[in-house]
């Protein structure tokens, strides 16, 4: 997404210290979702924002948030929920950025030294950023008090529900003050969302960047029809024809991803892949997402919930390996390509199998666009219904 927006930080009503860290930043001109936001958020009524990862959405709840924390209070007066430890991280460390040091931040997510968390809110953190599990423990345990907090952030709310966080969520809202801002983001708007908001929230203002046209905008995108055992060359033949300085593969089980890392690390030859899901210990995780953003993997085999935390701008390319099970992943996959401060449109390409195709318009529908066929010079990825048939006749099954 580029940052197109007729407005400025200083328009917002931004501090000038804000404003002078923004700069420092290279943060010139507010995105939609942040010349939007920002201002509501500023008066401190709740407000739910409809936008995805990398489109600047955490300068666009973090920047007014951190206006209103008193700094003669050192208790917790923001707490921001996300779905994922890699998502709480960049959390972490983009709004580390714009606070410019003026504030302490502290980490809550499970996979890490619990120890550490609890020394850094025990310093005053007055911000705390983590995934809803290890934040009950820190409540349980006492470490983590939230009788002062101001703002309660929940950000890629339709994840984080996707996931099975809403009785987690529910738990941490009710120790929250109920004179308190909240602030709801979320990719896509489905029932359980707007349900929640409903329940926790005060006449909440609505920020509606529409997630299907911005993808449409910024990312062209292709299907392919393909045989389930053609799959793997047509993965090698899209590779080879796109040259991608660096993609994401997905696929809908971690064993699928494990797989093709097995088969692609000895086609490619490249120890520049790899794969990435929910099983890896964080460690390795965290390695993966570090070479990645240094430039080091060329393919990333991954699954939707970690792969759709990641925020990295060199990723030109998008293959959806299998399709995704639902439509929301398929705007959440795509979202990965073509990122704010990427100087290049992205690519999409949907691998389809001949009875896929009510999936395929699931999607198109979703994203309001029909999608073109995608053509690998010399491949046919699929073979026509009545070959296969005849060639069943001529060997058998
Ligand atoms: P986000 O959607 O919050 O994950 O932001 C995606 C990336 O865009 C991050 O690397 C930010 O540092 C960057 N970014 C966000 N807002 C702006 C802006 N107004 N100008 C330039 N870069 C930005």
């Amino acid at each position: 997404m580029q940052v197109l927006s007729d407005t400025t930080f200083r328009k917002l009503g931004l501090q000038e210290r804000t404003l002078a860290t923004l700069a420092k930043n290279g943060y010139e001109t507010p995105s939609p979702i942040q010349a939007k936001f920002i201002p509501i958020a500023l008066t401190g009524r709740d407000c739910i924002g409809q936008a995805r990862t990398g489109t600047g959405k955490t300068a666009a709840f973090m920047l007014p948030s951190m206006e209103n924390v008193d700094l003669t209070t050192p208790a917790v007066q923001i707490l921001v929920l996300a779905p994922t430890r890699e998502l709480s991280e960049q959390l972490l460390v983009e709004s580390k950025k714009l606070c410019g040091g003026r504030l302490r931040l502290a980490l809550g997510v499970g996979g890490r030294p619990i120890h550490k968390q609890i020394q850094d809110i025990a310093n005053g953190a007055m911000v705390v950023i983590g995934t809803p599990g290890r934040i009950i423990d820190l409540l349980r345990r006492g470490n983590l008090v939230l009788d002062k907090l101001k703002v309660l952030v929940l950000d890629e709310a339709d994840r984080m529900l996707d996931i099975g966080f809403r009785p987690d969520i529910e738990r941490i809202i009710k120790q929250c003050p109920s004179k308190r801002q909240t602030l709801l983001l979320s990719a896509t708007m489905p029932d359980v969302v707007e349900r929640l908001a409903q329940k926790y929230m005060t006449n909440p203002d609505m920020v509606d960047l529409s997630e299907a046209n911005m993808v449409v905008d910024t990312i062209e995108q292709y299907y392919v029809t393909v045989d389930e055992d053609r799959k793997r060359s047509l993965l090698l033949r899209v590779i080879a024809q796109e040259k991608p300085a660096q993609a994401i593969v997905f696929t809908r089980t971690k064993r699928g991803a494990d797989k093709l890392l097995e088969v692609f690390s000895r086609r490619l030859k490249s120890d520049r892949i790899a794969a990435i899901h929910g099983d890896l210990p964080q460690g390795k995780r965290d390695r993966v997402i570090k070479d990645l953003r240094a430039g080091k993997l060329r393919l990333l085999i991954a699954t939707d919930v970690v792969g759709r935390g990641i925020d990295i701008s060199g990723i030109s390319h998008i293959i959806n390996y299998d399709i995704p099970e639902y439509c929301d992943d398929y705007v959440h996959r795509v979202g990965r390509a073509g990122r704010l401060s990427s100087a290049e449109n992205g690519r999409a390409i949907t691998f389809v199998r001949l009875d896929q195709g009510g999936e395929l318009t699931n999607i198109e529908m979703r994203i309001n666009t029909v999608l073109p066929e995608y053509r690998v010079d010399g491949f046919e990825a699929y073979r026509p219904k009545e070959l296969r048939q005849r060639e069943i006749r001529k060997f058998g099954a």
